[in-house]
């Protein structure tokens, strides 16, 4: 199709009315569009687009957020080639354009439109000398199915869009009323996680960590435990991820803290030496509040606990999700004498890079690559690699998911003397672990 003149795309708008960067109809305007068209007939029938960019984030991280609004700008380009001529176009998001296809709403069609779309995004990008792919996920709704106003139906299609994301992305799904049920269950889970966090439900196991050389306990790792009263002990994976992206994390995240804390003073006052360091795992949510570093300090302080003996495990895509002030807390943690440990490691888009922006303690290695490292060259040359890494940059490594003997040789023979895995204790009650402190060797 032959590009438009910008006038004729956007019905001659005034600036205000554009966005700045793309030069498509802005969020407000489009949504003023979009009302209009919906007030235009009792029964309307027309679809809105909503275009997603599979993975922008990762992009802009590795690439830098001016080649990402390069990539926006040739987007938004293609868009309009690849739209009907009467399609008005906007962009609602940072990476999220909506196609209002004002005289379409035969699902066939839209699906048409939608492929022609998706393929024209995933040609090449060709930017002055650099060569980038993308792909993009596509969430449809067709009215009047989604809502009465423009703003139901904008929610009707990110919900759809959700979903394709969620199936793996480069593909389009169609709002369906089922798909709010599936997110009030979802908030009727962050109810009862609030809750749970009232009625002082979560628990906080320790998994010890250990010298392989002569199997004594260095540390341990806290990890989350939510006891239901009607369904037992739950383990994250039931509850981790709504937690997170709720905003019971924060609240969650500094009880953990001061938990996990007044644990290892305990077992400071009764081990001395020998006692743990605690590591912990950090939600975003509490990454993004800049009260980090003096709750942090606040908590030591108030507990007497020297900084050694505490350890925040974070994960690489949480910290690079992250601005500039959240590093600059977590380096002033460390100068304090906290160890900060990357976990998952491995596991992340940019492994390597990540270590020069966001210096560390510790490399955690994630299990994924400890469970076929005996007979799987791919995983025995990544651990390996992770090892040279950690050792060439003078920082520890410590594997995750130890199992069998075999593994632990595997790493002994390879020069990695720290891990954490069912091979030398689940994650227990404190009890336990002050049990299994006890009886350690001497
Ligand atoms: P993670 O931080 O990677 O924690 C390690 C997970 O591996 C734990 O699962 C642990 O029980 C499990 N694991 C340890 N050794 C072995 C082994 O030898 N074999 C196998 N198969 N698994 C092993 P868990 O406790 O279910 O936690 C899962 C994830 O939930 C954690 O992954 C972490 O991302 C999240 N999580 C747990 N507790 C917390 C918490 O207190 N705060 C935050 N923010 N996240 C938490
Ligand atoms: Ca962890
Ligand atoms: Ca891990």
């Amino acid at each position: 199709m032959v590009a438009r003149s910008e006038a004729k795309a956007t019905g001659a708008l005034p600036p205000a009315d554009l966005d700045p960067l793309t030069g498509v109809v802005a969020r407000q305007a489009f949504l003023k569009r979009l009302e209009t068209r919906l007030q235009a007939d009792a029964t309307p029938r027309f679809a809105l687009l909503l275009v997603g960019i599979d993975d922008f984030r990762a992009f802009n991280d590795m690439h830098g957020h001016a080649e990402g609004d390069l990539i926006l700008q040739h987007v938004a380009r293609r868009l309009k080639d690849a739209s009907p001529r009467d399609a008005v176009i906007g962009r609602v998001g940072g990476d999220e354009f909506g196609v209002l296809l004002t005289s379409i709403s035969d699902p066939t069609l839209v699906r048409h439109v939608s492929a022609a779309i998706q393929s024209m995004l995933s040609a090449p990008y060709e930017m002055a000398g650099r060569r980038h792919h993308v792909l993009a996920s596509v969430g449809a709704c067709v009215l009047p199915a989604g809502g009465d106003t423009a703003s139901d139906v904008l929610a009707a299609s990110s919900l759809a869009l959700a979903r394709a994301k969620h199936d793996g992305g480069r593909t389009i799904r169609f709002f369906k009323p089922q798909m709010r049920t599936d997110v009030t269950t979802r908030l009727s889970l962050v109810q009862a996680l609030r809750e749970a966090y009232a009625q002082r439900q979560f628990e906080l196991l320790y998994q010890p960590q250990v010298d392989l050389r002569d199997g004594r306990v260095l540390g341990a790792e806290a990890l989350m435990r939510w006891r239901h009263p009607t369904l037992g002990l739950l383990t994250p994976a039931a509850f981790i991820d709504a937690l997170a992206a709720s905003s019971v994390a924060s609240d969650v995240g500094m009880w953990l803290l001061h938990t996990a804390c007044a644990q290892a003073r305990a077992w400071s006052l009764q081990f001395g030496e020998e006692a743990p360091r605690v590591a912990i795992n950090l939600f975003a949510a509490q990454l993004a509040e800049s009260r980090l570093l003096t709750e942090v300090r606040h908590v030591l302080r108030a507990l007497e606990l020297p900084p050694s003996l505490l350890e925040i495990e974070i994960t690489e895509t949480i910290a690079l999700q992250q601005g500039d002030d959240v590093s600059d807390q977590l380096q002033a943690l460390r100068r304090d004498g906290v160890t900060l440990t990357c976990d998952d490691f491995g596991t992340g888009y940019a492994s390597l890079s990540f270590l020069k922006t966001f210096p560390v303690d510790r490399l955690k290695i994630d299990q994924s690559f400890i469970r076929n490292v005996v007979d799987d060259g791919v995983d025995a040359a990544i651990v390996n690699s992770v090892i040279t890494v950690g050792n060439s940059l003078g920082i520890g490594v410590v594997a995750e998911g130890v199992e069998t003997v075999g593994q632990r040789d595997f790493l002994l023979a390879n020069g990695c003397y720290e891990a954490q895995g069912y091979l030398y204790g689940r994650p227990m009650a404190p009890d336990r672990l002050t049990d299994f402190l006890r009886n350690q060797p001497r």
